[in-house]
């Protein structure tokens, strides 16, 4: 096909297979080019340029590659104001992207002004493509949920958001969250009482819980609740209870894509945000080189199929990393780090002391007593976390300058029919709006 229509219109060769077709009369026929049949959508929430920086350092210099599978599609940028601030979080990040609407800190699916607004994966729905959705942190949380759900206020309205996702008609959700579909008497945490799960099943979903249930899985609707909250980091990952995040994406995509009507598939990197929030940088580059690995998933099969658009993008940094102290940084520092500040911390709560603790995670033997004092002085929470970070920062000479979000642009990548949309600097809303002109160019 691709040989005898450059041989035809010669010029123009550049054009993939696929772009063209010869109609019954021989002559060539530009098939819509740049309308994708399934569309992949991968956030790596709260991943800033930074963070991307640092993970492909460490990646070279551990050995695993040189660059990222994301550096060849790197299209161009994201604002990330939300309506009403300068630094989004992650509900109204989401909603922009999900919706193509400026929505209020905390809103998922609604617009400023609190109306619900037709989210991406509903269009899909409603076109007749299979749909899914994958979180590594709870599903209910805020990115997974602004395309799933609408409610004001993402904390508030959490018990809500698990109740739409069981009735949006979603073929595929994988995740984190299970406590979020059940009541106290089943283990959960749902004040209604209602138990979401026995519903979901009621109404046709196979609903798993562990991985040995989920590798099992050959089927749509399915519904994978495989941590009481959030997915383990990457770096603190038991392979026997958790599939890896590229697992996640390749099995999501063999089983969405049967359907004739294309699929729509959202896809989060999660917890590259927790660890931002902890400043944990060894945690963070786990997780970002696991989400970039499941981009590779994503674009290997876009490349075989030739019809898929694959987009990724951050909704906010997070941390506001920074790499280098006086011109240096160490990036195999964190390579040599095994272990989640969350579980040294954990480890210490157990009674273990902070020089051996350290030792055994980190990789360090030279505390000195200033450092062990404040490790000894933190409880838990920001002021464990702010100790813990400064001991890897001091080696790896890196600093975060918050346990939030910042306001500074994301990258954007794409690959794909559809793609060149996509290049430059754009508000959020922008990939939004793009997503729902491609669903509807159909
Ligand atoms: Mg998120
Ligand atoms: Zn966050």
């Amino acid at each position: 096909m691709a040989a005898s229509f450059a041989a035809c219109s010669p010029g123009t060769a550049e054009l993939a297979a696929g772009d063209a077709s010869i109609a019954a009369n021989g002559s060539v026929r530009l098939s819509a080019p740049s309308v994708p049949r399934n569309v992949i959508v991968l956030i790596s929430d709260g991943c800033g340029p930074a963070s991307f920086t640092m993970a492909r350092t460490v990646a070279s210099r551990m050995g695993i590659r040189d660059e990222l599978y994301l550096d060849d599609v790197l299209v161009g940028s994201v604002r990330t104001s939300s309506a009403n601030r300068e630094v989004t979080d992650s509900a109204a990040g989401a909603t922009a992207f999900a919706c193509g609407v400026k929505t209020n800190h905390q809103a998922v699916g609604v617009d400023a002004a609190g109306n619900p607004a037709k989210t991406v994966l509903e269009r899909a729905e409603e076109l007749g493509m299979a749909t899914g959705v994958i979180a590594t942190k709870s599903i209910t949380d805020a990115t997974p949920a602004a395309f799933t759900a609408h409610v004001a206020n993402r904390y508030e309205g959490e018990a809500q958001i698990a109740i739409q996702q069981i009735s949006g008609g979603f073929d595929l959700l994988f995740g984190g969250g299970r406590t979020s579909f059940l009541p106290a008497d089943a283990g959960g945490n749902r004040k209604d009482g209602r138990n979401l799960v026995d519903e979901a099943r009621a109404s046709g979903y196979n609903v798993v819980f562990d991985k040995p249930e989920w590798d099992a899985v050959t089927e749509l609707p399915v519904i994978a609740l495989l941590a009481e909250k959030h997915l383990a980091y990457e770096i603190d990952r038991d392979p026997s209870r958790q599939p890896t995040f590229p697992d996640i994406v390749r099995k999501a995509i063999d089983l969405l894509d049967d359907d004739p009507d294309g699929f729509f598939l959202m896809a989060e990197g999660s917890l590259i945000d927790i660890a931002g929030h902890a400043n944990d940088a060894p945690a963070h580059v786990r997780d970002i080189l696991a989400y970039d690995e499941g981009v590779r998933v994503a674009l290997d099969y876009a490349r075989a199929n030739g019809n898929t658009l694959v987009i990724s993008v951050s909704d906010h940094e997070t941390g506001g990393l920074t790499l280098g102290r006086n011109y240096r940084w160490n990036p195999e520092v964190l390579a040599q780090v095994s272990a989640s500040q969350d579980s040294v911390a954990a480890a210490l709560a157990r009674g273990g002391t902070v020089r051996s603790v350290i030792e055994k995670n980190f990789g360090f033997a030279d505390l000195t007593d200033d450092e062990v004092g404040e490790v000894e002085a933190a409880s838990t929470g920001n002021a464990m976390n702010g100790a813990l970070s400064r001991i890897v920062g001091n080696r790896a000479l890196i600093d975060w300058t918050s346990f939030g979000h910042t306001g500074v642009d994301v990258n954007l990548y794409a690959f794909g029919p559809g793609s060149e949309r996509f290049r430059g600097d754009h508000d959020n809303t922008f990939v939004g709006i793009q997503l729902f002109e491609l669903l509807d160019a159909r």
